[in-house]
């Protein structure tokens, strides 16, 4: 894919809630570092979907929007949903879940990371050293029984974990991936398979195909935890953990747990990657205790967006736009540590000063 890219094109979903609000900060921050980083231009064009437009329209995701992702070269998305807004069938208006199997996005990457400046959770002072990733299996694990479940005579209700060796291999690979570029910028990397192989056959079969794609990866350590176990290691000692992969609904749970130890989901941002496709979004949803009163940290956001430069900048070889990655994180870091604090975590930043500060960080970061 090598070659000068002169403008590459974004679908951008803003949906609901806080998700237009931030997404609006975060439009007006990627142009800003475009400026300053120079490279390709990003065509982000705004697309129809979600719950709003499900009220006005009848459709929660049209036709015409899921091609615009298929035909875009990456897509940049909101939060979609809300609480009374729901099909006649009573299920909740959740075009995400549709978008990931759509584009077969199996890998659900949460990186979660520590600012300075931001409160600290932990009192121990290594908590300054939170970087961590998980990697979360999104087309089948518990959520396959999505649609499928049956309460039988209003009796009793059953739904099912679906592992399948493919789905779990390609989920494991992409973590030791991950792994691989992390060890070569910090020496050395382990990736943790986190299941129930004690209680579950499902989970069991997780953990034999996890270790047979970890003994393709001889110089990446490799080691296994009970979810459970993982809930405490993550707030006990969360700094010791790198690269982790996970059955959908467990890595669902701890990724906002994870969140939490960084400072709330403001902070959470995630991509979902598939072979082709790739979706970038904060890890929260649409907020409805705080939508509409610009009360939003706009951070995890943020924190997305370079995640889809960095995604993009590897698939066209476009080095621009991994410096325009770095350039946003590096105005993130700097806003936050000097003394900017989004209202989330008790400053009195609003999503609008928070956008402020942090492009007026961006000619300073580099
Ligand atoms: P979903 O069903 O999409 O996972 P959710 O029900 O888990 O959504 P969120 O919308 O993620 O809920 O919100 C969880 C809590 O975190 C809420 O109290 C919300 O106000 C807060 N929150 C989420 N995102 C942000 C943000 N960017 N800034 C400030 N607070 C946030
Ligand atoms: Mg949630």
């Amino acid at each position: 894919m090598a070659g000068i890219t002169t403008s590459l094109s974004v679908a951008v979903l803003p949906g609901d809630g806080i998700g237009r609000e931030v997404m609006a900060a975060c439009l007006a921050l990627l142009a800003a570092a475009e400026a300053v980083s120079g490279g390709p231009a990003l065509a982000l064009t705004p697309h129809p979907a979600g719950a709003q437009y499900y009220l006005e329209s009848g459709d929660a995701l049209p036709a015409a929007t899921v091609a615009a992702c298929r035909n875009a070269d990456a897509i940049l998305f909101g939060a979609m949903g809300w609480p009374d807004v729901r099909f006649p069938d009573g299920t909740e208006i959740i075009p995400q879940l549709d978008l990931r199997m759509e584009f077969d996005l199996y890998a659900g990457v949460r990186p979660i990371r520590w600012f300075p400046g931001l409160p600290r959770i932990l009192a121990d002072e290594r908590a300054r050293g939170i970087d961590f990733v998980l990697v979360r299996e999104q087309t089948e694990g518990l959520f396959y029984a999505r649609g499928r479940g049956q309460v039988i005579e209003d009796r009793e209700s059953c739904d099912t974990m679906r592992i399948t060796r493919a789905g779990t291999a390609r989920a494991s690979a992409f973590a030791f991936g991950l792994a691989e570029r992390r060890r070569a910028r910090r020496g050395s990397a382990r990736v943790t398979c986190i299941d129930k192989a004690n209680v579950f056959t499902s989970m069991a079969f997780f953990r034999k195909v996890f270790d047979e794609v970890a003994a393709a990866y001889p110089e990446i350590a490799a080691d296994h935890a009970y979810v459970d176990a993982m809930a405490l290691t993550m707030v006990k000692k969360p700094w010791a953990l790198d690269v982790m992969v996970t059955e959908n609904m467990f890595g669902d749970i701890l990724s906002d747990l994870a969140a939490g130890l960084v400072g709330g989901m403001g902070m959470a941002p995630s991509a979902d990657i598939g072979d082709r496709h790739a979706l970038f979004q904060p890890a929260h949803g649409t907020a409805p205790d705080i939508a509409g009163q610009g009360k939003a940290n706009p951070c995890a956001m943020f924190l997305s967006a370079a995640m889809m430069l960095d995604w993009l900048a590897e698939r066209h070889a476009a080095p621009e736009l991994e410096v325009r990655a770095r350039l946003i994180e590096a105005a993130i870091a700097v806003t936050l540590s000097s003394g900017t604090t989004p209202m989330e975590v008790g400053g009195d930043a609003d999503c609008a000063a928070m956008t402020r500060a942090t492009i007026a960080a961006l000619p300073a970061a580099i």
